[in-house]
């Protein structure tokens, strides 16, 4: 059960570079580009469709904004944020990770492949099993709302008393 991200994410690390209540940021220690930055969800999640969609929406505000501070601070000329998921795409940890990784032009960063031309048969074939899947998508999980801080008590409490005195200045 031990995952060494959630002991990481424990034990903290000097290469943190961003944190909030649901995803944590680290600089990579053995990145492909210098920069390179990995982003997780704090909870343990293994792969991307185990991830609430409130966290996952955040996930992304959240890579984006990490590219921009890459491309603000290095001069970069682009960002991969690639998210392998799955052993066979290349995923190392149990922990979901999106990386976001600097690019700059002659960085020899593979991260291309040669385009396949289909027939119409092959074409039809994946166009109706997907269909069949992805006809249902739409449900979103939201986030559940927290308990009324008593801040906020204070504030309706204020308003009633607002409305009552409104009230009795209508009063001759
Ligand atoms: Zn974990």
């Amino acid at each position: 059960m031990a995952c060494k991200i959630c002991d990481k994410i424990k034990k903290g690390s000097k290469l943190k570079i961003y944190e909030d209540e649901k995803v944590i940021a680290f600089i990579e220690e053995k990145p492909a580009v210098l920069g390179q930055i990995t982003l997780l969800p704090k909870e343990h999640f293994p792969i991307l469709e185990q991830v609430p969609d409130f966290i996952a929406n955040h996930l992304i505000v959240i890579a984006n904004k990490l590219s921009s501070a890459l491309f603000d601070s290095l001069n970069i000329q682009g960002t991969n944020i690639l998210i392998n998921n799955g052993v066979t795409a290349g995923q190392k940890q149990s922990h979901f990770s999106i990386n976001i990784i600097p690019r700059n032009e002659n960085d020899n960063i593979n991260l291309e492949w040669k385009p396949k031309q289909l027939d119409e048969e092959e074409m039809s074939t994946i166009e109706l099993k997907l269909k069949e899947h992805t006809a249902h998508i739409g449900a979103f999980e939201k986030e559940k709302k927290q308990k009324p801080i008593p801040e906020t008590k204070k504030e309706v409490i204020q308003d009633e008393e607002n409305y009552l005195v409104k009230q009795l200045r209508r009063i001759p």
